[in-house]
C-alpha cells in the first residue's frame, strides 16, 4: 500500500465514471479532464472501429452526421448492460490512452460501473482497462461514487439516499457504513424521455423529430412539475404525411405531460427502494432526505415531484453531471477506507 501510494504520485492515476451517455474521467489534483459521449463509430455491419479505432466519443459523434451511409453509431452500454464486448474495450482503451498518454508509469484506475451488471461484464470491464495499460483496476458502483462526489456521508452509521438519472439508466440505492443497503436499477432515464417526446409529437402533430431534437426540446422546455412561467417553443420536423418540412410550436405543459411515463417509472424504482430499506435507515431519511445527481436531475422540478411523491425532502446535487467522476476519484485517494466492501465485490484486491 506504501508503495503504491509512492507510486500514485508517478503515474497519472484516474477515476471513470463509464456511463450509458457520458464517459468522464477525473485526475487527481486537476479535476475533471475527459468528458466525451460514451459513444463509439463503426463501419456499418462490423465491429471494426473507423479511423484505427480512434472513432471513439466526441470524434465519433462529429463523423456521424457527415457521411451517415456507411457509419453506424453504437452506444455499448445504452441500456446499463454491456451490447458488445469489443466495442466496449475500445472505447475503454481509447479514453484511457488519451488521458494517461503514451510511456510513464502505468496508472490506477478506479472505474464506477452500473451496479446491474453482470459478474461477467464487470470482469469484462477489468480486462479491458488492464489491457488498456492499468497497473490495477478497482470497480465501484455508480450510486456509491455518486454518494461520495455529493460529499454524503456514506460511510456513517446513518442512511445515504441517492437517486441517478442518467441516459439510459436510472439507480436508486440507499446507503451506509460505506456499502449499498438496498437498491434497484431500472433501464428508463433521459433517452427514454426523448423517446417519450418524439412519439408526442408523431402522435399529436403527425411531426417527425430525431432524437438530438428531442434532447433539445426536453432541455429547453421539459418539465416534471409546473413551472411560474410555462414556456413555448418553435421546432421543425418533417411532416409524416406530406413528408415535407414543416414548423411547430409546443409549449411546457405538453411536453410535461409526454414526459409523465418515464418519469413515473423512475419514481416508482425510488419508492420501491424505500419500501425495501430497513426501517432504521428509512427513519434516518425523514431527516437526511435523497439526493438527485445524473443528466436528469437537471430537468426542471424533478426535485419538486420528487419531494411529493415520497414524502422526502429531495435535493438535486451541485455539478450532477459530473458527480460520479469527482466521486471516484476521492475513492481513488482513499482506497484503504473501501476496503472491506470491495472484497464482496470480488474485484480490486487480491
Ligand atoms: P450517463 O451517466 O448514463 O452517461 P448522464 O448522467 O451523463 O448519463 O446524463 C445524460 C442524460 O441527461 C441525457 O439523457 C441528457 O439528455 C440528460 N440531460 C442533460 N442535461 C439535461 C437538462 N438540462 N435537462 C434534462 N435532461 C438533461
Ligand atoms: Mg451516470
Amino acid at each position: 500500500m506504501f508503495l503504491d501510494a509512492i507510486w500514485g504520485w508517478f503515474s497519472m492515476d484516474m477515476g471513470i465514471d463509464l456511463g450509458t451517455c457520458n464517459t468522464l474521467v477525473c485526475v487527481r489534483n486537476e479535476g475533471i479532464v475527459l468528458n466525451e459521449p460514451s459513444v463509439v463509430a463503426v463501419r456499418k455491419g462490423t465491429n471494426v472501429v473507423l479511423n484505427n479505432g480512434e472513432a471513439v466519443g466526441l470524434v465519433a459523434r462529429e463523423m456521424l452526421g457527415k457521411t451517415p451511409g456507411s457509419i453506424s453509431a453504437i452506444r455499448p452500454l445504452k441500456d446499463g448492460v454491456i451490447s458488445d464486448f469489443e466495442i466496449t474495450e475500445a472505447m475503454l482503451s481509447y479514453f484511457i490512452n488519451k488521458v494517461h498518454g503514451r510511456g510513464g508509469f502505468k496508472p490506477r484506475v478506479v472505474i464506477a460501473v452500473p451496479s446491474g451488471i453482470t459478474a461477467v461484464e464487470r470482469r469484462a470491464v477489468v480486462d479491458s482497462a488492464e489491457r488498456a495499460g492499468a497497473r490495477k483496476v478497482y470497480l465501484v458502483d455508480e450510486p456509491m461514487a455518486a454518494g461520495i462526489g455529493a460529499g454524503l456521508p456514506i460511510t456513517e452509521p446513518t442512511a445515504s439516499m441517492i437517486v441517478d438519472i442518467g441516459g439510459g439508466t436510472t439507480e436508486v440505492a440507499i446507503m451506509s457504513l460505506a456499502d449499498i443497503s438496498t437498491c434497484e436499477s431500472i433501464r428508463v432515464g433521459g433517452d427514454d424521455m426523448d423517446e417519450a417526446i418524439i412519439n408526442h409529437l408523431k402522435r399529436t402533430y403527425n411531426l417527425l423529430i430525431g432524437e438530438p431534437r428531442a434532447e433539445q426540446v426536453k432541455i429547453q422546455l421539459g418539465s416534471a412539475s409546473p413551472l411560474e412561467q410555462e414556456l413555448t417553443m418553435e421546432i421543425a420536423g418533417r411532416d409524416t404525411i406530406s413528408g415535407l418540412p414543416r414548423k411547430i410550436v409546443i409549449t411546457s405543459e405538453e411536453i410535461r405531460e409526454a414526459l409523465k411515463e418515464p418519469i413515473s417509472s423512475i419514481i416508482e424504482a425510488a419508492t420501491k427502494t424505500l419500501e425495501k430499506a430497513e426501517p432504521e435507515l428509512a427513519a434516518d431519511l425523514i431527516d437526511n432526505g435523497m439526493y438527485l445527481c445524473g443528466g436528469g436531475a437537471l430537468l426542471r422540478g424533478m426535485d419538486t415531484i420528487f419531494s411529493n411523491a415520497t414524502g422526502l425532502t429531495a435535493k438535486r446535487v451541485e455539478e450532477p453531471l459530473t458527480c460520479v467522476a469527482r466521486g471516484t476519484s476521492v475513492y481513488l485517494e482513499n482506497l484503504e477506507l473501501w476496503k472491506d466492501t470491495m472484497d464482496h465485490n470480488g474485484f480490486g484486491w487480491e
